[in-house]
């Protein structure tokens, strides 16, 4: 297989290798190498991935960095971020390696490992990462991947053979944790927070080198010579942000995290830490408990964060224009794309045929009844499109979380959506596009459980699940990743909510 490692020969870099956490002022990287693991084993291979990139080799010592192949150039990327509304400055990879990018038929593909030790940017962290958030990585890219979103994708999970020191609940009580290392791959790990680190010191000459890069590497149709094609292609981007959010938003997903320094330049989920998935409905619901205090990053909010975060990238990349005017409407496109993405979404969710400007109001209705009687928002969807119509029978499902549920104004919306579908919803396009699996955090939990006393069964079934989300398997019945939310998970932690910390 071809390796190389473009964004080295394109920007400039750190010109010392490795060292201690430091500032690296005008740097796009600093070269670094894994640390040294006692005992890498592979324990989660994502064959299908691996064949698509040129069969790559199944060996723990490759994917926890130990052994490396020509071509390979390991390096830390340089970049910063706003975090929950803040700029941060310089934050950069502090735990992730970039092994190089691997050419295959699909385009070039950057091939990373989360969790193999410190790099100059590493700040006070330790460059590891835990068993349990790199199995939810893994397996929570992997189902964004086959639910349609765009995502990285995860090729393999290691564990070292090194536990890891982590205060969970930032409590002051750290205990001892297996460590792991996931590799993941996309076309870049490029972020937003990249060009704003350039921007934020003026660096007006690197961040015209990481743009031609970008752009010449991984976007065949754009050029970025003059601020036309600079602003086309920042709507490609603007665009494929709303894409994202909008699979998100339909899927129940909710990312946690959506600091500038998360968000793809290429428009893919990345960066997954503490997520989740709505199951009662709430708009204001996140998994992130840093997040608790100002619910940034809410589920109703996601939409308007992604546009925050666009408008972030624009100020960035203005500083590389003659005149950033034209910018404003690259914001106008990013909302006209979500707002399309989203009435499709309901289109194809509801089994309509077409948008009318009634169906907000039933939108909105609907949302309003399956928050007041807490309904497990995706689940409910699928049961209508399953013929399920009454809410009797969702409660009788298990999908209504409320003790005392309003069972008469459910039955209303179901009677008014009905009326507008003429009693007969495209029950095959509802069907195509409401899963019947996500992965929720307590099935999730329920397989870092036992992986962590060293049973990797349920994580490799999950990994086979994933992967038809849309169908009804024989398996599902009665299987322990099925049915509704378990009373346990209500107060487990890594359930329903979530720290940072990984
Ligand atoms: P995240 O919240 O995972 O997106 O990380 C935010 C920043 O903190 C990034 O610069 C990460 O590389 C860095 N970081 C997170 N965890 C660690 C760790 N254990 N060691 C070093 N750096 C970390
Ligand atoms: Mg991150």
């Amino acid at each position: 297989m071809d390796w190389s490692a473009p964004l080295l020969r394109a920007t400039p870099g750190d010109p010392v290798s490795g060292g201690n956490p430091r500032h690296v002022p005008g740097a796009c990287w600093s070269r670094c190498s894994a640390t040294a693991m006692p005992k890498p084993e592979l324990r989660l291979w994502n064959g299908g991935l691996a064949t698509s990139l040129g069969d790559l080799e199944a060996d723990a010592a490759l994917w926890s960095g130990q052994r490396l192949i020509e071509g390979m150039d390991p390096h830390a990327h340089r970049y910063g971020g706003h975090q929950f509304g803040n700029w941060a400055h310089q934050l950069g990879d502090g735990r992730a390696l970039t092994l190089g990018h691997v050419n295959a038929a699909s385009g070039l593909t950057e091939v990373q490992l989360k969790g193999a030790g410190r790099t100059p940017y590493s700040r006070r962290g330790d460059g590891r990462a835990v068993l349990r958030s790199s199995l939810r990585e893994f397996l929570c890219s992997e189902a964004m991947h086959h639910l349609g979103v765009p995502t990285s994708r995860a090729l393999s999970l290691c564990t070292t053979g090194e536990d890891v020191r982590r205060d969970m609940f930032y409590d002051g009580r750290p205990a001892m944790e297996p460590g792991a290392i996931v590799a993941r791959t996309a076309p870049s790990f490029v972020r937003f927070g990249s060009f704003q680190m350039l921007a934020a010191d003026g660096d007006e000459d690197v961040l015209r080198a990481l743009m031609h890069h970008v752009v010449a590497t991984h976007e065949p149709d754009h050029h970025v010579n003059d601020d036309a094609g600079i602003v086309a292609w920042l709507t490609d981007v603007a665009e494929r942000s709303a894409t994202m959010v909008s699979g998100w938003m339909r899927h129940g997903f909710v990312h946690g995290v959506m600091n500038t320094d998360n968000m793809s330049i290429h428009g893919l989920t990345i960066d997954y830490g503490p997520f989740g998935w709505l199951e009662a409905h709430d708009p204001s619901w996140t998994p992130n408990t840093t997040d608790l205090p100002g619910r940034r990053y809410r589920y109703a909010a996601q939409p308007d964060v992604v546009g925050w975060n666009v408008a972030r990238l624009l100020e960035a990349v203005a500083l590389a224009m003659d005149d950033p005017e034209p910018l404003h409407g690259v914001l106008d496109a990013y909302r006209e794309a979500y707002r399309n993405a989203r009435q499709q979404a309901w289109v194809e969710r509801l089994g309509l045929s077409t948008w009318n400007e009634a169906d907000e109001a039933l939108v909105r209705d609907l949302q309003h009844v399956m928050h007041a009687s807490q309904i497990d928002h995706v689940p409910m969807l699928r049961h209508l499109a399953e013929g399920v119509t009454t809410a009797e029978a969702l409660r009788d499902a298990g999908r209504i979380y409320a003790t005392e549920p309003d069972l008469s104004a459910i039955d209303a919306w179901i009677g008014r959506w009905l009326e507008r579908v003429g009693g007969t919803p495209d029950t095959s396009t509802m069907q195509r596009t409401v899963p019947v699996f996500t992965p929720r955090n307590w099935v999730l939990q329920l397989a870092i459980d036992d992986a962590e006393r060293g049973d990797w069964t349920k994580a490799e079934a999950l990994a086979t699940r994933l992967m038809r989300p849309f169908e009804r398997l024989p398996e599902d019945e009665d299987a322990w990743w099925s049915g509704p939310r378990p009373e346990w998970a209500m107060t487990r932690p890594g359930c329903s909510m979530l720290s940072c910390s990984s």
